[in-house]
């Protein structure tokens, strides 16, 4: 079984800081990390490769320090690393990185690829469904488990607002990972020790047969207009010693005021 998962190196906190003059997000200063929903992905990856010798390959596609997080997923266990990156891709937006990593993936053989659901710094959950559409595969998305059926399915339990849904998923197929699904495992004393001494992989612009015109900024649809940081809410009022049902009531009439049942 042959499986790729998309990690993407983000900045440590849900707390972006945007630059206001440029409306650019400040990355300087802010310490970096695996998404956690990719980092979960990766745990589902490797449980694969414990159970069924599975090969796993992580790939990413960002600046050079984006090596780090392809040295710690050597740390806990995969096979094979591949970096994107190349002046080409700069100043992508999620449809111009989902057609370079797309374009990779071509090249690459897989049973399943594995997505974070979502990236904490951009936040779409719009890689992954992209991804699979462009390499026209069935998508699950919001896993929180996959069980491997022994022939060419996986058994996947997709998280609902209320409640889940089973799926039988024939392969080859894509999956965005929930960080809930489980505690993703450490880096070993060995993997630790030896994750420089792996290969990453550099692939840039030439590797992947993709349209120039569908990469970074001239592949990039989106236009930002306007960038801000929420300002602080007004104080609300506080409301003790009331019943549930006087509760209910001051709610109702709170909305009520502001025409909003
Ligand atoms: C106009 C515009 C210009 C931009 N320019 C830049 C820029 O110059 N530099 C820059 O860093 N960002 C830039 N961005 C942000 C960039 O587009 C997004 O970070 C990126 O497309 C991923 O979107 P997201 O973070 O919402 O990921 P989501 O869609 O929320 O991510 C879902 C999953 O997809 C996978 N994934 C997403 N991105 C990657 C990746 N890069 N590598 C591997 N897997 C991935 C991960 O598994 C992730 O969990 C730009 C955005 C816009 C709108």
């Amino acid at each position: 079984m042959k499986i790729i998962v998309c990690i993407k190196q983000v900045p440590d906190t849900t707390e972006i800081k945007l630059d206001p003059v440029k409306g650019t997000m400040i990355r300087e200063g802010v310490p970096s990390i695996m998404n956690p929903d990719d980092k979960s992905g990766l745990e589902i990856a490797l449980q694969l490769k414990d159970k069924y010798n599975a090969h796993v390959t992580v790939i990413t596609m960002g600046p050079a320090q984006a090596d780090d997080i392809l040295r710690e997923a050597f740390a806990m266990g995969v096979d094979r690393a591949i970096h994107l990156s190349d002046r080409k891709f700069a100043g992508a937006d999620t449809l111009a990185t989902s057609n370079a990593l797309a374009g990779a993936l071509r090249m690459l053989q897989y049973d399943l690829i594995i997505t974070g659901r979502q990236a904490i710094d951009g936040d779409t959950a719009q890689v992954g469904p992209q991804i699979a559409e462009l390499l026209d595969l069935p998508q699950v998305t919001y896993v929180e488990d996959l069980e491997f059926d022994n022939d060419k399915t996986f058994t996947i339990k997709k998280f609902l607002e209320e409640g889940y849904q089973m799926l039988q998923v024939e392969s080859p197929c894509l999956i965005t990972v929930l960080s809930s699904a489980n505690k993703a495992r450490y880096m070993s004393v060995r993997g630790i020790l030896e994750a420089y001494d792996h290969e990453v992989e550099l692939w840039g612009f030439d590797n992947i047969k993709v349209d120039e015109e569908k990469l970074g900024l001239k592949g990039s649809p989106t236009r930002v207009f306007k960038s801000f940081t929420k300002g602080a809410k007004v104080m609300g009022t506080l409301y003790d010693d009331v019943s549930s049902i006087e509760a209910a009531d001051i709610i109702v009439n709170k909305l009520k005021e502001k025409f909003i049942v």
